[in-house]
């Protein structure tokens, strides 16, 4: 009789959606940090992608071309928390996508259907690759991307806090119209793909405007179901 092969492993996927300057990154890495799960920032693959668009001098009604540019690249991704890294056609892009002129354009590539389509299937490969023990954040993670997952979570905070954080972040380097560039107009260019602003059904909504990073790491693995004991 075959004996079914014991699993190693339960599976605890941490879904986090939300928009741009909600801490979602520093939360999702922190998370993973404390839980010992690997991390996927699927932001970080739409700006690669985005980085090839740009060298590709293509303009934003190609979309038949910027569709097939998600076909042509190779994306590799490092899921580490402590060292997240993308690399494009084997080259370290980690770097070059924070660049301003990328958030400028990411919204291009990322309402491209077809662009989804492919980089959707990638995440959820790399989700099956980490053994589904993986926190994994952007905007459409708890509602497209791994709806199952065991956690899931929509973060939000008010723009003008979000707009402050992304200055800081940036060291004071960004003035208040490219701040709401990449915060208030982002969003909405975003929000026609995806629906972020409202957690669907299960989704625990989280604002931290008046939250700290611990505070909201707190939350999140609060949320984490305890492993079975032995
Ligand atoms: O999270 P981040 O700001 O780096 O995301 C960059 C862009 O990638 C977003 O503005 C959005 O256009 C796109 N994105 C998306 N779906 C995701 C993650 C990011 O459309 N799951």
């Amino acid at each position: 009789m075959a004996h079914p092969q014991a699993q190693t492993t339960t599976a605890l996927v941490v879904a986090i959606d939300g928009p741009s300057g909600s801490g979602k990154s520093s939360t999702a890495r922190g998370v993973a940090q404390r839980l010992g799960l690997a991390y996927l920032d699927t932001g970080a693959m739409y700006r690669a992608v985005t980085v090839a668009y740009l060298r590709s001098g293509l303009q934003p009604d190609q979309t038949e071309q910027i569709a097939a540019l998600a076909d042509a690249v190779e994306l590799t991704v490092t899921d580490d928390p402590e060292a997240p890294a993308i690399s494009l056609d084997g080259t370290d892009v980690s770097d070059e996508i924070r660049e301003p002129r990328v958030s400028q354009h990411v919204s291009i590539v990322a309402t491209n259907t077809h662009v989804r389509d492919v980089l959707t299937d990638q995440m959820r490969a790399l989700v099956e690759a980490a053994d589904q023990r993986i926190v994994v954040e952007g905007r459409d993670i708890t509602t497209v991307v791994w709806p199952q997952a065991e956690v899931r979570v929509l973060l939000v905070a008010d723009p003008r806090a979000r707009m402050a954080r992304r200055q800081a972040e940036l060291d004071g380097k960004l003035n208040d119209a490219d701040a709401h560039d990449q915060i208030v107009r982002r969003d909405r260019d975003d929000a026609t793909v995806s629906e972020f602003a409202t957690p669907a059904d299960g989704v625990t909504l989280i604002d931290s405007t008046h939250l700290n990073l611990e505070q909201v790491i707190d939350h999140i693995c609060s949320l984490a179901p305890t492993p079975p004991q032995e």
